[in-house]
């Protein structure tokens, strides 16, 4: 009937990314498709590189028209090829993909090697994603991971993951123990157990009851609430689904995918550019986001969503005054006289403050919700009578004086308000930047522009404005770092007047000066038992810094001095459930603990693999706030040696 010389007959199991895969495998001249959305698919495949077409009326129309056709499915429905569009064989129903395909496309990409085929098995499957939960779905595939509609957490915690998994799999703890002792990783444990004792799923999970699981997930309170949820869930989850369902609930697909190839895969499944991707990305700052962007092909209007905290803009370090003015320099444009606009480095927290109507949410340079612990910053933050997204600093302060980042720091961790530790440790939030104003981003506009629209807004008392200025000559830095100091600040800031804010970058546009000597965030790689008093604890830590042109981490020194013996037993502990490797005394973890080491200088050496060593390094602070994405560079490192 269709002229075909030969037909394939697949599998009545294979979903939306096996059917993808095995066009892929066959390499076809031509594949001409039938049944089902039919249309959708062979203009999926198309996407993919394919000639495709379909035998059906829609699609002739469509390709008349020379339409660049994106596949949209319009209903819901199992990826089983019974419901699917085929090769040249039966199907009926929809497209539209299942939490099987979200998984199984998952599983293949974590065996593909090639970026290049990771990125197109993904994009096969996003592009079929319905538009009302392609937002979470893409959400799933990063780290930040799913979130309640209010950006809340999902405080799913390991006993509630073990618990819903036993009592699926009606195992004990004992059996659950050993499992994961074998793979040191919730989801495998999840899919073995699930494959070797539970009852066969039905592995019906559509997208959208998974996103309602993480909404009520979100939601509900404690394990007595949670657990049920994810039990019954996990009940219609074959062992794939499992693995994946729970990777995703503690933050980590592990299959190799990167926040980049997931941009690729986006661009590439809505035909768009992968630089503009990026980009909208930079501004919006949540992937699912940036998915619905591209694809309803609005990537240009990429801004602030209030509520969408977005990642903040970083400064880079600077040893002295003279160092910074040479960078000051470097911004004026010819001969203009250089200036900058310098504002006192205060040692608190960053804090994005997202205010629109009643509304009002804080949230940390790691992006989570900090609303709870500073409810009295919230609360007069809803006084103001702007809407605005603010970018700034909490700290402590008492009567017009910052206190020091330790009383600060025991505000930290508190979730619940606390009377008597509001009154007793006072927080102020310090406003430096503006993001959003008038239902408008505002990242494009000039620092000086941005500070004068902050300036004229009408803050509450609990609100102020960092302290700054413009400086036009070296020896006005000296000074306005001493008075800096004096007003218990920890150092300067020197920011480009004429420059745009670029969330998540640490560009040569913002420059800080903390002390005498810089200090160097860097990841811990190795932890080593002490001695003496320390001998049962993990109390000496290796240190890298990142190589930016390999992306590798370079060792670059060890510490084991300035941190309290409590600090030392929580680091003990969070260093064994990551041991990667055991050398003797010294456990090679996973590196995703941040230290910011204070040293008295750098210099060439070849102890470590960066080619430099601290002198008389110390670990000024534990940065729970950064992440190993965030350290700093050999490049910087090497600077401050005097090398580059
Ligand atoms: P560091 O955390 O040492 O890398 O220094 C950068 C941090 O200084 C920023 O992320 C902010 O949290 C903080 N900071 C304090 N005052 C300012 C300011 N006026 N402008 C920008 N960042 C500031």
């Amino acid at each position: 009937q269709y002229q075909a010389d030969a037909a394939f007959p697949l599998s009545d199991h294979a979903d939306f990314p096996d059917l993808v895969e095995f066009v892929r495998r066959v390499a076809p001249r031509q594949v001409y498709t039938l049944h089902g959305f039919a249309a959708d698919f062979a203009g999926h495949l198309r996407t993919l590189g394919f000639p495709a077409r379909a035998l059906s009326q829609t699609e002739q129309l469509e390709l008349m028209l020379g339409a660049s056709p994106t596949p949209v499915p319009t209903g819901r429905g199992t990826a089983n090829l019974r419901n699917a569009p085929a090769v040249l064989a039966g199907g009926s129903e929809d497209l539209a993909p299942t939490f099987r395909a979200f998984a199984s496309t998952c599983a293949t990409i974590g065996t593909e090697r090639a970026k290049s085929e990771k990125v197109k098995q993904l994009a096969a499957f996003l592009a079929g994603v319905d538009p009302g939960v392609l937002e979470q779905v893409t959400s799933w595939l990063t780290d930040a991971g799913p979130s309640g509609a209010a950006g809340q957490s999902l405080a799913v915690g390991w006993a509630i993951l073990r618990g819903a998994i036993c009592e699926v799999a009606g195992v004990s703890e004992a059996v659950f123990r050993n499992c994961y002792l074998k793979h040191s990783d919730t989801g495998e444990t999840a899919a073995e157990l699930l494959r070797d004792h539970a009852p066969v799923a039905d592995q019906s999970l559509s997208l959208e009851e998974v996103a309602s699981l993480f909404e009520a997930l979100a939601t509900a309170r404690g394990p007595t609430q949670k657990q049920p949820l994810l039990a019954r869930a996990l009940t219609r989850c074959g062992p794939v689904e499992a693995r994946f369902l729970v990777k995703i609930l503690t933050g980590n697909l592990r299959i190799g995918l990167k926040q980049g190839l997931v941009e690729d895969a986006l661009a590439l499944a809505f035909h768009t550019d992968a630089g503009a991707v990026r980009a909208a990305h930079q501004v919006v700052g949540h992937l699912g986001d940036v998915a619905l962007l591209a694809r309803s092909g609005r990537l240009a209007e990429a801004g602030l969503i209030p509520f969408r905290p977005v990642n903040v803009m970083l400064a880079s370090p600077e040893p002295d005054a003279a160092a910074l003015w040479k960078r000051v320099a470097e911004w004026s444009p010819g001969d203009a006289p250089a200036s900058a606009w310098i504002e006192d480095k205060y040692d608190g927290i960053r804090c994005q403050l997202h205010k629109v109507g009643n509304r009002v949410a804080l949230y940390s340079r790691d992006l989570k919700d900090i609303t709870t612990t500073f409810t009295e910053v919230a609360e007069a933050a809803a006084s103001m009578t702007a809407d605005a997204v603010l970018d700034g600093e909490l700290v402590a302060m008492e009567g017009g004086r910052v206190l020091p980042f330790a009383d600060l720091q025991r505000r930290l961790g508190r979730r619940q308000r606390d009377l008597f530790l509001e009154s007793d440790i006072p927080v102020r939030f310090i406003a430096f930047d503006l993001l959003w104003y008038d239902g408008r981003s505002r990242f494009g506009i000039p620092l000086g522009q941005r500070r004068a629209e902050l300036a004229a807004l009408k803050l509450p008392a609990m609100i102020s404005l960092a302290t700054g200025g413009m400086i036009r000559d070296v020896a006005e830095i000296d000074a306005a770092f001493d008075a800096a100091r004096a007003r218990g600040n920890e150092g300067l800031m020197i920011k480009d007047p004429a420059s745009a804010y670029l969330p998540g970058r640490r560009g040569l546009a913002w420059f800080k000066l903390k002390r005498a000597l810089a200090t160097l965030d860097c990841v811990v790689v190795a932890a080593e038992y002490g001695h003496g008093r320390r001998k049962a604890v993990l109390s000496d830590y290796t240190f890298a810094v990142r190589d930016e042109r390999s992306g590798g981490l370079r060792t670059i020194g060890k510490a084991y001095s300035g941190l309290t013996d409590v600090e030392i037993a929580r680091l003990t502990e969070h260093f064994l459930a990551r041991v990667v490797r055991k050398r003797g005394r010294v456990l090679e973890v996973t590196p995703d603990l941040v230290l910011e080491i204070a040293f008295d200088a750098i210099q060439e050496s070849d102890r470590h693999d960066s080619g430099l060593a601290l002198r008389f390094p110390r670990i000024a602070r534990i940065r729970d706030d950064k992440t190993a994405a965030n350290i700093d560079t050999l490049a910087t490192a090497r600077r401050l040696a005097g090398l580059d």
